[in-house]
Parts: C-alpha cells; structure tokens; sequence
C-alpha cells in the first residue's frame, strides 16, 4: 500500500472548508466531541476539521481534491459502530466526513416499491418515509435513532428481521458511490433483476468505507405486516430452544420474522439497570426465545394455530412458560428488554463481546464449550448471552466478575478473543457477523479467514483505492 501523508497544512484546511461551504464542517472541539469519540469509548479520534458535505458533487470534490493531495479520509455515519470503523489518528492523520448533511429523500415509489435516499437519513427515518406510503423498510437495529443508511450498508447490518428479510445487503436495489479520486458511479437502480456484468455495488456493502463513499441508495420496500403476534417463550435448554425454532420454521416459513434469544442473565440485569422493564414471568428460566410472527386477515386462524403450539409444547415440557402479547404495551414490553441488554451491561462493569456467527445446528455446542472454556480461566465472569437465534448470529458477551476491576478484567481481552475465536473457527463461523472488522478485529481477521481471500481482498482495495486513502487501516 501507498504511503500516505501525516500532515494536513492549513491551507488544505482551508481548501476543504471552501468546498464544502457555510456549514458544511465544523472545527469547534465542544461540537466536535460527539465525531470523535465512538460508542464504546475504546478509542478517542483526532481530525482537526469534520466535513460535514450536502451533496454528492462536494463530495466527489473533496475526494479529488484529498486524492490529488494524498490526505487520507475517514467516512462516518452515525457513529454507532462497534469495531472503531469511524475512527481517526490511529493510522496516520485522517479527516472525518461524516454524511448527516447527506439527508434528503431522492424518490419515493409505491409502484415500484423503492426508495432512494441519501446516504445520511438515519434509519428510522427511513422506516417512517416507506410507512407514508403504506410500505415496510424491515431493517431494524437497536441502534435505528441514530446510525444511518449509508453506515447500515456500508457495514452490511443485520437487525431482528434478517431471518425474514435478509441483511442490508438484501435491501439494496442500487447505490450512488464516490470513488476515492472522486468519480461518481451512478448505480441506482429500482430493478429486481440485473444481470449486466459484475454486481459492483455488492462490493461496497460491508467495505466499512475502504473501497468508497456511499452518497445515496434505492432500497427495496415491502407490504406493512398486516399484524404482528409477539410471543416470549421460558425454556430451559438450548437443545429445546433450537427444537422449538424448528417447528415455527416449518409452522410459519414466510411468516416469521423475528426469532430472538437472550439468557437469564441477560434478563436479570435488564430488571436491575433499566428503568420500567417489567419481569415478563413469575419465575426467572434458564432462556428465553422471543418470537414475532406475521399475521394474515385471518386472525382467529392465526391466534388459534399459535395457542395449539404453545399447549402442545407445554404438555411436551418443551417449554417452561409462555406467554402471547396481549397489546402493544406488553409487545414494547417484550422487545424493550431485548434491545435493552447491551445497555443493561454497562452498569455491570467492562464486558468483552463478539458478535459472531455460528451454523445453527452447532449454537448449543459452541456456547457449552466456550462457556466451559472461559470459566477455566476466570471462574466468575459473568456470561450475557443473546442474539438472533432465527439466523445463528450469537452476542456472547462476557461481563468482569463483580469483584473485579475493569482493568484487571480487560487485561484477560485478548486471551478470551483466542479461545472463542478459535471455537467459532473450528464450527466454521464467523467471528464478525454483524459489526464487522473496523481497527478492534483487524489484526485478528487473518488468522479466521482464507489466506487467497484476505490476499485478493487487498487487490480489490488497490484497484479501488490505489493510493490508500479511504479509510486506511481498517478491515485490511
Ligand atoms: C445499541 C446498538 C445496537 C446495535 N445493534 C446492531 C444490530 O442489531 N445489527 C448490526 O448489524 N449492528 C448493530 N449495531 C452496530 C451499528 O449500529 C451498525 O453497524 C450500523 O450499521 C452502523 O451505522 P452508522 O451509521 O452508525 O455507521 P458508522 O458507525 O458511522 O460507520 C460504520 C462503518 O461504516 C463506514 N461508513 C459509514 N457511513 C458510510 C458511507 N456513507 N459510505 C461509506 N462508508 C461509510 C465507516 O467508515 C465505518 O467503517 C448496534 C450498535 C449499537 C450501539
């Protein structure tokens, strides 16, 4: 790779404040604060001016001008990822452009069942535009207030729905990107079906901003649900955890479109640091399943095929308890404790986490093993584990023991990485299901992924960026 340059005059400050115009950046610390510091506050940023462009040709300006000048460019979203993506100072001298002036919604389309918008619409903005038109954006993350759909393609996001409506991947028609020497490529498109050469725009989703810069994208939009039964089921193995999401897949295939699982602890210390979470059951289980599934006009066929399965496995002592939410307050109910957890954890102390994949038929193995593993080496760490049983994408997230410093706990990192890297690895998983690689997995990737991909990985990012400077450091 190029070597890239560790100093930004003044004058190419000025420069750049002169491309992007009144308002488009900002040089303040105060404002600048909530740019540079990222979500788990593992890393701290240096930029010395935020661009902040309104549109695609500023942009495009301002990678020419960067690619002319070899000034290195960090791409920035909502600044809600997890892996230290959106970061700058560590690699060399980078400038952050952060997308939220990126904001206006390009075309709506009923008929064709599209959107395109640009790059800095948050998500949930996204899911109201389609809902104006009577249609369904089903990509949903905790996260939806604030990170963006250019940051949701650029990591490649998957959420609750992905067992139904695939991951952001699945819910891109066509993409408008600048390259790094700032040519535009115009890849929106509202076709379902394109067969006219390489699918270049698959290529950027999940890049982290190392290929380009996503400024707008049309995405597919789906039916409105015509109703939703949400249900929370007590089980006390993950063997039957497993059993019971088989038979809702071959109850309800289309229909299911969310299949959740958290563990006890998970649900303990929702109760104990989330403010009006309510204990769904009189008893505490071992885990739950939580389990949305879409209804049809006929809603008595649908309530009566849900009881039967639920009395049925009942009688079967498959499942502990149950319970179908009887409005839309003990629907929030149910779903406020499983976006809850990651924040739950902060209060218990440092956590280590992974967001990875394993097939489904081996999550009970992995999480027996690993579990069996990591209390080897610390006793009393406290396992939180959740994540989207439906598509075998595990948050296994490990909390300090509670008389352990944060520090003491966090020297243990990179030892506990190894042993459930190393297990994922031998089930043939992934050890980045959702966050992706950022700066926190880089060095490690290599070691989990096929040699002749991770090498033709780095030539596509030459072709790409041949000057390294998008993103430089990350991923690869
Ligand atoms: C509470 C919480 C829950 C979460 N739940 C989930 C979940 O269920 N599923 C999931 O997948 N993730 C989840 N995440 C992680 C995160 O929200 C997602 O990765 C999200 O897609 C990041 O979007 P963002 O706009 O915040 O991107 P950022 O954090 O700003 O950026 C992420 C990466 O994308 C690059 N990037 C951003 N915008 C662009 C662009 N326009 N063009 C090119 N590159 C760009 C950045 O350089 C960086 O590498 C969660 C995070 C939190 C805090």
């Amino acid at each position: 790779m190029k070597k890239i340059r560790s100093f930004i005059s003044r004058k190419d400050i000025e420069n750049l404040k002169s491309i992007c115009g009144k308002n488009g950046w900002t040089d303040k610390k105060d404002v600048n604060e909530k740019y540079l510091t990222e979500e788990r506050n593992f890393y701290k940023s240096y930029s010395p001016i935020i661009l902040k462009p309104n549109s695609t040709q500023k942009i495009s300006n301002i990678l020419n001008y960067c690619y002319n000048k070899n000034i290195p460019i960090v791409p920035q979203g909502g600044n809600t990822g997890l892996v230290g993506g959106t970061v700058s100072g560590y690699v060399s001298n980078e400038i952050i452009l952060n997308l939220e002036k990126m904001n206006k919604v390009r075309e709506l389309s009923h008929t064709d069942s599209m959107l395109t918008v640009e790059a800095g619409v948050k998500l949930h903005q996204v899911q109201s535009i389609a809902k104006s038109i009577d249609k369904f954006f089903p990509l949903s993350l905790a996260s939806e207030g604030t990170c963006q759909i250019g940051g949701n393609l650029a990591t490649n996001a998957g959420g609750v729905h992905v067992i139904k409506y695939g991951n952001a991947r699945d819910l891109a028609l066509g993409l408008e990107v600048v390259l790094a020497d700032g040519t535009i490529i115009n890849g929106l498109k509202k076709l379902r079906k394109d067969n006219s050469g390489y699918n270049l725009n698959q290529l950027f989703i999940g890049s982290e901003g190392t290929l380009g810069i996503i400024t707008a994208a049309s995405l597919k939009l789906f039916p409105i649900p015509y109703e939703i039964n949400t249900i929370l089921l007590a089980i006390d193995s993950l063997e039957k955890a497993i059993e019971i999401m088989n038979e809702l897949k071959k109850l309800y295939i289309e229909k299911l479109s969310a299949l959740e699982f958290f563990s006890n602890f998970a649900l303990e210390i929702v109760i104990k640091n989330i403010p009006d979470s309510l204990q769904p059951f009189e008893k505490y289980y071992p885990w739950y399943i939580l389990i949305d599934i879409e209804g049809t006009k006929e809603k008595d066929k649908n309530y009566n095929l849900i009881e039967n399965f639920l009395f049925k496995n009942l009688r079967n002592n498959i499942i502990k308890d149950g319970i179908v939410a009887k409005n839309l307050k003990e629907k929030e109910n149910f779903w406020k404790i499983r976006e809850s957890i990651p924040y739950a954890q902060k209060p218990e102390g440092s956590s280590i986490k992974h967001d990875i994949s394993i097939p489904i038929s081996k999550i009970s193995q992995f999480i027996d093993e690993s579990t069996k593993k990591i209390f080897k080496v610390i006793p009393n760490i406290r396992p939180c584990i959740f994540g989207h049983l439906g598509d075998g994408n595990i948050h296994f997230n490990l909390t300090k023991p509670i008389n352990m410093q944060n520090l003491d706990f966090e020297k243990y990192q990179d030892r506990i990485n190894k042993i459930i890297f190393d297990i994922v690895f031998k089930y043939n998983g992934s050890i980045s299901a959702e966050h992706g690689i950022g700066l926190l997995k880089k060095d490690v990737i290599k070691n989990y992924k096929d040699k002749a991909e991770i090498n033709l990985m780095k030539n596509i990012k030459k072709i790409f960026d041949k000057k390294n400077i998008l993103n430089p450091g990350k991923l690869i």
